[in-house]
């Protein structure tokens, strides 16, 4: 478990979110300019096998985030040995999403903190800022050593984490050589730039659209479309219930191409001891038989509590309190500035909050608990050549 004592001084954001973000330029200018190198395309030849380059590009690169960073480096969700460890490493740093350490560190503190103070991008803080901006951000600039100190032991992952670009720079010469110019901006930069929105869909809108199977202390939804696009990531929902799972869609119909790959490469030996869903944890927490959804309530309680705030800003506006500087209300969160029964209910509010705050807290211990027993429990790790 992760622990304050890292070294590193750009630590993750646990707690409130520090005032002086800033975009770092640096990283924000080569995204940007990705975005418009498709469109170089119109003044070259581009042939068919630079659109299949693209789609092949897409689909590989995907598998060795959704497989590699994600289940693999953040979740540990199945085993494998060292050569292929470093493989994933080096494939998903081909996708151009930064380094495997970077990237998991920052996803485990997103499922620690999820929708809570110290999530890495929650669509809390608006659309954009959960779609891209975080990433950009000089916030989240460095690896966060301390979340995954399980892998920092392998050197050559360290080394992958810290020369990341070299896969992608290695990746975007050789569809130069093969296809020309039009390999370069169509097979490269074009699946590049989709796979980007692509993985970015999951961290945004896969809290705010799709339904809920499953009472997390979160936003996490299931939908369809994301599935399809993101290589079965969509199940984001069941993916939070179970995140240590190497299968995010629970039913036949829940379609996760990268568990199916997973299966191959089981049955071929390059990976091992896939993790399932337990069948008796399967039927548990749904939101259908009655389960108390502490994460939409805490959701559906913020947003009101910012509505309130905001009218009784206003109410304190129209109203001065006598004997009491009007000017000097500054919203629900300013008591002592306010009349005493909005001082009350903003106070009220607080409270609500905060006792949703333990609420949530509370839940996520039981869910770390049964975590915690699901990887106990040998039974449960399942070997794919089965
Ligand atoms: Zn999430
Ligand atoms: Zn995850």
């Amino acid at each position: 478990m992760d622990d304050d004592s890292s070294g590193v001084s750009e630590r993750a954001g646990h707690g409130t979110r520090p005032s002086g973000d800033r975009t770092d330029w640096l990283s924000a200018v080569p995204f940007l300019a990705s975005h418009l190198a498709p469109l170089a395309a119109l003044f070259v030849t581009v042939t068919w096998k630079d659109w299949v380059l693209c789609g092949v590009l897409y689909a590989v690169r995907l598998f060795f985030i959704t497989a590699g960073y994600h289940r693999y480096f953040s979740h540990r969700s199945f085993k494998t040995g060292r050569v292929p460890q470093f493989l994933l490493a080096v494939g998903g740093a081909s996708a151009v999403q930064k380094g495997p350490l970077w990237w998991a560190g920052h996803h485990r503190i997103h499922h620690r903190f999820t929708d809570i103070d110290g999530d890495v991008h929650s669509p809390r803080e608006g659309f954009w800022w959960s779609h891209v901006g975080w990433i950009l951000s000089t916030r989240y600039k460095a690896t966060d050593d301390s979340s995954i100190r399980d892998f920092l032991v392998y050197p050559e992952l360290r080394l992958v984490d810290r020369l990341w670009w070299v896969a992608p720079v290695a990746l975007a010469a050789a569809c130069l050589a093969w296809g020309g110019w039009g390999g370069l901006f169509i097979g490269f930069f074009l699946s590049t730039v989709l796979l980007w929105h692509g993985t970015f869909t999951v961290n945004s809108l896969a809290h705010v659209v799709g339904r809920r199977r499953y009472a997390t202390p979160d936003t996490s939804r299931n939908s369809l479309p994301i599935a399809l696009l993101t290589g079965g990531e969509g199940w984001h929902n069941n993916h939070h219930y179970l995140p240590s799972s190497a299968r995010q869609g629970f039913t036949w119909w829940e379609v996760d191409p990268t568990f199916y790959a997973l299966r191959g490469l089981a049955v071929v030996r390059v990976v091992r001891d896939l993790k399932r869903p337990p069948p008796h944890l399967l039927g548990r927490a749904r939101v259908r038989d009655g389960a108390f959804d502490i994460g939409m309530f805490r959701s559906y309680w913020e947003r009101a509590a910012q509505v309130t705030g905001h009218a009784l800003a206003d109410l304190t506006r129209l109203q001065p309190p006598t004997g009491r500087d009007p000017r000097g209300t500054g919203g629900a969160h300013d008591g002592e500035d306010m009349s005493e029964p909005s001082a009350m209910l903003a106070a009220l509010i607080r409270r609500a909050m905060e006792s949703a705050d333990q609420l949530a807290r509370a839940t996520r211990l039981t869910r770390e608990t049964i975590e915690g027993a699901v990887a106990r429990d040998d039974t449960l790790a399942e070997s794919t050549g089965s």
